[in-house]
């Protein structure tokens, strides 16, 4: 009988041609170049069903993952993020019942903890000496946080830009920081050959299948903690489109072995000044990369998602899905909405989904009467921003007082 830290991980297959491939290192399709997606033995997840997911924490969903060694198996104590009832920020949008998944609670502050422990265990599974990859910042100090933890080289290359606190994060955690010039786009291209010569195990978002599929453990811990009865809307982020993506499979996975009844409708949710997604879903026209602008959700500025990207938008479309984008403005604005109604201090990239959701629900395009699940991807404790004014007071007792009780007496 399996035990419940096997890694039910079958196969490898191609999602564009359909060739399979034993589980090992690949990182994409020999015979097409197409992505990979790891497949599990779903005949023994239907029979034993959840109560085959035994343990706490990430790791406890070991037999929907593909890290067979349970020594490979990293942990800073990632996942098991709450998945907070919402009752006044539903008010405040108008629908009935609204959760919130908040992965500002993982141990570097981002759902990216993730996949970096997958990825992590990934290249102890494969026999890498040293991982890498190339971040706006919290992708580096997520894999650089993993792999002191696993005792392996980083080699992290942030943008020079990057916001102080995820510098300071990254020059804390990462073994090589290196700080680069000019355009991701450019210095992607170079990397990746060094990938293709086995210098460092591939810790990118683009193709890697083993790092992708720790951001499925999204859908499996919504479906626990909802009791199995899943919302019926899933709000995702997209930027190269690796929550999406996984999230969805995730969903799917369980459907399939009856976990439960039906894979909730998906939503992805982009910047606007970063949109290639939402613009092909809206046209009905292929995905073609576009020149973004800056905006304050960093983490999802990416203009041309690639491969990926067409996987989102497969999945919309074969999921009855949708897609909705937010203007800078919007997203500050669910901030200060979010961190008020409900106590979520969670930073722009993280909250694009929700000032997403307020426009869908706005022009009608979502039933209030579900209920809706958002998937907030990040801490606003690494955001850099305009402080408050910091000019202070000098109080007495009866000054203070007055203070206290005309501020009492406003509504
Ligand atoms: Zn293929």
């Amino acid at each position: 009988m399996t035990s419940s830290t096997d890694s039910l991980a079958r196969e490898l297959g191609c999602i564009a041609c359909g060739a399979t491939y034993a589980p090992g290192y690949r990182l994409e399709c020999d015979a097409c170049g197409g992505l990979l997606e790891l497949r599990y033995d779903l005949d023994t997840l239907r029979a034993r069903g959840p109560a085959l997911l035994t343990g706490a924490g990430f790791w406890r969903y070991a037999p929907v993952l593909p890290i067979a060694d349970p020594a490979h198996r990293v942990s800073l104590g990632e996942g098991a993020t709450p998945l907070l009832e919402c009752p006044r920020l539903a008010r405040h949008l108008g629908v009935r019942r609204l959760l919130v998944k908040f992965e500002g609670s993982n141990p570097t502050g981002t759902v990216k903890d993730r996949t970096s422990a997958t990825a992590v265990a990934a290249a102890l599974q494969f026999g890498f000496g040293a991982t890498s990859v190339v971040s706006t910042g919290n992708a580096g100090s997520s894999i650089a946080a993993y792999s002191a933890r696993a005792g392996l080289r980083s080699f992290v290359f942030a943008y020079e830009r990057a916001s102080a606190p995820k510098l300071l994060h990254m020059s804390a955690t990462a073994s090589d920081l290196i700080l680069y010039k000019g355009v991701y786009d450019d210095l992607i291209g170079l990397w990746d050959r060094l990938v293709e010569e086995r210098l460092f195990f591939d810790c990118g978002a683009t193709r890697n299948p083993y790092k992708h599929e720790g951001k499925k453990t999204l859908a499996y811990e919504i479906a626990e903690q909802t009791g199995w009865r899943t919302p019926d809307v899933v709000v995702a982020p997209v930027a190269v489109g690796e929550v999406f993506v996984a999230t969805a499979r995730g969903f799917r996975e369980m459907q399939a072995a009856g976990w439960i009844p039906a894979a909730p409708r998906m939503v992805a949710a982009q910047a606007a000044r970063a949109n290639p997604v939402v613009r092909a879903f809206r046209s009905g026209a292929a995905l073609a990369p576009v020149k973004i602008g800056y905006t304050v959700a960093e983490g999802l500025a990416a203009g041309d998602p690639g491969r990926k990207g067409e996987w989102v938008l497969r999945l919309l479309r074969e999921g009855k899905g949708l897609a909705g984008d937010a203007e800078d403005d919007e997203i500050l604005e669910a901030q200060r909405t979010l961190a008020r109604t409900e106590g979520v201090w969670a930073g722009p990239t993280g909250v694009a989904t929700l000032a997403v959701l307020a426009k869908l629900l706005a022009a009608g395009a979502l039933d209030p009467a579900q209920t809706i699940a958002v998937i907030v991807t990040e801490t606003g404790l690494k955001t850099e921003a305009a402080l408050p004014s910091r000019a202070g007071t000098a109080f007495d007792e009866a000054s203070l007082r007055r203070l206290v009780v005309e501020r009492l007496r406003t509504a």
